[in-house]
């Protein structure tokens, strides 16, 4: 008996077999993307149904799409069991695609299993006709149909697993074409095994009064199409929606990172440092423990950024961070507050020499030094701690007496550490005042100056006199530049103040000359932050040509120090001021380490040796003269006058003329003047410019 096919079903399940390949595609890349979730599960599952559904109603279809020319019909049991199968092997088949892993036995081992699947679920669907005599099966033809579904399924699984990864190039073309001959293969098994049927002639269906053949055919191609298409829509959107997932958790990662952490340095910043020393807090109290909070900054760092830049300034603060972090124990945490500030949490202290010693291992460490963008650069932090509970019980207390001890230890010669006490607090107060008054000073006019003069060694002449500045403030009262200038400098203030004192002097001077006194030279101080200004020396000409007072009257006293802490730089201001009239002086001398060979190179024309010095020549006998007479030698072969600060007694007057000091300034001989106290000297002609 020969059986016929239906034409437009053959085509069907041509077409169900392709569709049904590429949403198995399409799955096996959707779960491939899931690595464990729970999701990844379901997709398995309800892929394993719908992929099954395909590959059985392809079949079935198949099987439909032959006729008979008796009536035909279906065990629903077994054809229900044969389905089962289907999703059974399609199950198994999206597994092995989707590991991450498909070894060449494993492609044989599982292509020979699903293959076998097919094949079973392909004779069990025959076996639903319940045929009567049974279906005679070609060996030939019934071999090669097993052999076409393995091979088949080799392919499929082989094909699957390399397209499961989604983010290939063109991977959705790739995929159809895939699916177009998966399909083709899948099909060609089917009526490979169709072909090795004999029905005997005489044979009737034993279950054709089952289900009506044509009903079911149409109900089975557009309930699997449906499932096909709605799954496939499905695995799009999941997809979707777990790219928009996935890019909106990183996202948030990413905003918590930048709410968190410091972006330059990648240290924790402000906020968790504030929650960190709260549970350093709550975990004190309970353990009954201690903590200590190092609050730092970089001595100078604004210099550095003003005058390297801002790409040098931020390769300095990540290297300080990388030093910092390398100075602490695993446990202990280092933010970056903003700006240079810097704070380690140092927690379960055992004694406040813990935090000592880490201070001195971070001063240390800073001491070598860093090399940032090619420049070789002396960075050096001061340190603030304070320790809980004794200085705060609250991480605004904390923190701000940390801070206090900090802004100590700058004003007790920076790069060093302090630890905090009561008193700061009020210093700190007073800081804060005299910021106050310093943001008035200049519109108020509280600034004056006064001068002091300085004689000639020898002859005891007046030899010229230095402008020192004073602050009058309505509520605080008068304040020596000790106490303000080094706020002014942090502020940065010192910059309008110091133009402000060279335009001051200008115009005493003009006013002395125009109440007919003999002209004089007086010295100005600059300080580190005005020294890093670019335009300096043009700015201060602007002045001095505006008040219409010849260069050569003033001179510009450089601190050692400062001086000595970017000599070529130095070297460089030097030649500027000097190439237009300006005189320059080497101050407070003896208090830095200066290298003779940049001495030299700067070719000031005056030394001053400081008050220390002056000092020690009666404290220190034999000492501290050999000192004072070796600096005036070195000075002079140097070719630089020497003068001596602070002299406040008559035996070191005589010392110091003995030593051939070329001048002299101090209480004893004069102590710093008014303006009109100091014309008035200037009057009596005891000058000698
Ligand atoms: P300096 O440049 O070393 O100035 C000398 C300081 O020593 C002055 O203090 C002066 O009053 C004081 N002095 C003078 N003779 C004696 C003495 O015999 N014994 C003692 N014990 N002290 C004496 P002053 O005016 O308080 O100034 C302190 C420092 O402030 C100055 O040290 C200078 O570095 C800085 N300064 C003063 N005026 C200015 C200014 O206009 N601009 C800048 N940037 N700094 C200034
Ligand atoms: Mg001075
Ligand atoms: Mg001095």
């Amino acid at each position: 008996m020969h059986g016929t096919y239906n034409f437009w079903l053959v085509a069907a399940s041509l077409v169900v077999a392709t569709l049904a390949s590429f949403t198995a595609l399409d799955i096996s890349g959707r779960i491939a993307m899931l690595a464990h979730s729970r999701t990844r599960h379901i997709w398995l599952a309800g892929g394993a149904a719908s992929m099954g559904i395909g590959i059985w109603s392809m079949h079935f279809i198949g099987v439909l799409a032959f006729e008979l020319p008796i009536p035909l019909g279906y065990d629903f049991k077994i054809t229900a069991g044969s389905l089962g199968i289907a999703v059974l092997v399609s199950f198994f088949a999206l597994h092995v695609i989707t590991s991450k892993r498909l070894t060449a036995r494993r492609l044989v081992a599982s292509s020979v299993l699903m293959g076998a699947g097919i094949a079973a679920m392909h004779y069990t669907g025959d076996a639903a006709m319940r045929m009567q005599p049974a279906i005679q099966y070609d060996p030939r033809l019934f071999a090669a149909s097993i052999a076409i579904a393995v091979v088949a399924s080799g392919a499929a699984l082989w094909i699957a697993h390399t397209l499961s990864d989604a983010k290939q190039m063109n991977v959705l073309a790739k995929r159809l074409v895939s699916a177009l001959v998966m399909g083709i293969a899948i099909t060609g098994m089917h009526y490979t095994g169709n072909a090795a049927a004999n029905f005997l002639p005489g044979s009737i269906c034993g279950a054709a009064n089952d289900v009506d053949a044509n009903w079911l055919a149409t109900t089975v191609v557009l309930f699997t199409l449906a499932i096909l298409i709605i799954t496939l829509v499905l695995s799009r959107f999941d997809a979707r929606t777990a790219l928009l997932a996935g890019s909106v958790s990183r996202l948030n990662g990413q905003i918590v990172r930048m709410a968190t952490f410091d972006t330059l340095t990648d240290l924790p910043n402000r906020r968790t440092m504030n929650e960190r020393i709260e549970r350093a807090i709550i975990n004190a109290k309970r353990s009954d423990s201690r903590f200590a909070i190092l609050f730092m900054d970089l001595d100078g760092f604004k210099t550095i950024n003003d005058s390297l830049g801002h790409t040098v300034g931020d390769e300095v603060l990540k290297a300080f961070a990388r030093r910092l972090q390398e100075c602490v124990r695993g446990g202990d945490t280092v933010a970056r507050l903003g700006g240079d500030e810097f704070v380690v949490m140092l927690e379960n202290l055992h004694a406040p020499t813990d935090a000592q010693t880490l201070a001195e291992r971070i001063l240390d460490a800073m001491k070598k030094g860093l090399l940032v963008s090619n420049h070789p650069l002396q960075v050096m932090p001061s340190i603030g701690i304070a320790l809980y509970p004794q200085d705060g019980d609250s991480v605004e207390s904390l923190l701000k007496h940390a801070d206090v001890a900090m802004y100590e230890a700058k004003r007790g010669g920076r790069s060093t550490y302090r630890f905090f006490e009561a008193s700061m607090n009020e210093a700190a107060v007073r800081t804060l005042q005299i910021q106050q008054a310093l943001h008035e000073a200049l519109n108020g006019g509280h600034f004056y100056l006064l001068f002091q003069p300085k004689f000639r060694g020898k002859s005891g002449e007046l030899a010229g006199a230095e402008a020192l500045i004073r602050l009058d403030h309505p509520d605080i009262g008068t304040l020596t530049p000790l106490e303000f200038i080094p706020i002014a400098e942090r502020s940065g203030q010192i910059v309008p103040i110091g133009y402000w004192v060279v335009r001051e002097t200008c115009r005493h001077l003009a006013r002395w000359r125009a109440e007919g006194r003999p002209p004089v030279k007086v010295a100005i101080n600059l300080s580190p932050r005005q020294m890093n200004e670019a335009d300096l020396v043009a700015n201060i000409l602007e002045i001095v040509h505006e008040e219409g007072v010849p260069s050569v009257q003033i001179m510009f006293e450089i601190t050692e120090t400062v001086a000595m802490q970017d000599a070529p730089r130095t070297i460089e201001m030097i030649r500027a001021f000097q190439e237009n009239g300006f005189e320059i002086a080497i101050d407070d001398f003896g208090t830095g380490y200066s290298s003779l060979a940049y001495l030299q190179r700067f070719r000031a024309k005056q030394l001053k040796i400081d008050r220390f010095f002056t000092n020690g020549l009666d404290e220190n006998g034999q000492e501290g003269r050999a000192i004072v007479s070796a600096i005036i030698a070195l000075a002079h072969s140097l070719d630089m006058d020497v003068v001596a600060e602070g002299v406040e007694t008559g035996s070191q007057l005589d010392r110091l003329q003995d030593m051939m000091c070329d001048e002299m300034q101090g209480f004893l001989l004069a102590v710093p003047l008014s303006a009109d106290a100091f014309g008035v000297m200037l009057e009596r002609g005891e000058v000698s410019a």
